[in-house]
């Protein structure tokens, strides 16, 4: 089964104060970290810049995104060939994602599943909390993951979900939304996602960690 893969990197970094997916990391762009992972594990890849984006990565065809995650998403799978058959959709916010991750979402798809997506254990107690900042409840932890990217799927049953234009926070959200049976595997502690200036400092330390890794 041919295998693409979707790297979103469309966003504005509203939250980050500026596009972080060109921040430099290790003497590279983020965006070149994230796909890097995904270059080595599928055989097709395609970047979603924004529209206005001056920038490209080389060797690697991009799309113009959308003005939300799932567009910017949707506009990916639009370039990708009827030939494949399992898509990787990836945020270019996670430089960190290794090839091990990768291939175990893919394994998850070839395994049965419609999706599967990384997911890790959370340490802190989660509430439900209401408008007026009261709680209503305690979510019990041992049912909860935290879920990442890069998230895999069956070609056709993500083209489907997305069909009708949803929105969501992930793509899980939009094959679950439509019925899809998404499987957890292992995610990875380092694998997080690039928000606020001081994550790129943990990114520094943890890429300083790998280099003198044996
Ligand atoms: O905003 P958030 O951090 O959830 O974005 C996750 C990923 O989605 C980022 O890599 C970002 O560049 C991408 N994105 C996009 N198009 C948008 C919004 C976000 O490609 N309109």
């Amino acid at each position: 089964m041919l295998v693409g893969a979707v790297v979103v990197a469309a966003g504005s970094g509203a939250r980050f104060g500026g596009p972080k997916q060109l921040c430099e990391l290790g003497g590279r762009r983020i965006v070149d970290h994230a796909v890097d992972a995904a270059r080595a594990t599928c055989d097709a890849v395609v970047v979603v810049v924004p529209p206005d984006a001056d920038w490209t990565v080389p060797g690697i065809d991009t799309v113009a995104g959308g003005a939300t995650r799932s567009a910017s998403v949707r506009a990916g799978l639009a370039a990708l060939g009827p030939e494949i058959e399992i898509v990787v959709v990836h945020d270019a916010a996670r430089p960190l994602a290794d090839e091990a991750l990768f291939d175990r979402v893919i394994a998850g798809v070839r395994g049965g599943a419609d999706g599967a997506v990384p997911g890790v254990p959370i340490a802190d107690t989660v509430k439900q909390v209401n408008a007026e900042g009261m709680v209503v409840g305690t979510v019990p932890r041992d049912e909860l993951v935290a879920v990442q990217t890069p998230q895999a799927f069956r070609a056709d049953v993500l083209r489907a979900a997305h069909a009708a234009q949803p929105e969501g926070t992930d793509d899980a959200a939009v094959v679950e939304g439509s019925g899809g049976r998404v499987v957890v595997v292992a995610g990875a502690a380092d694998n997080f996602k690039i928000t606020e200036p001081a994550d790129l400092d943990r990114a520094v330390e943890v890429l300083a960690r790998r280099s003198v890794a044996p």
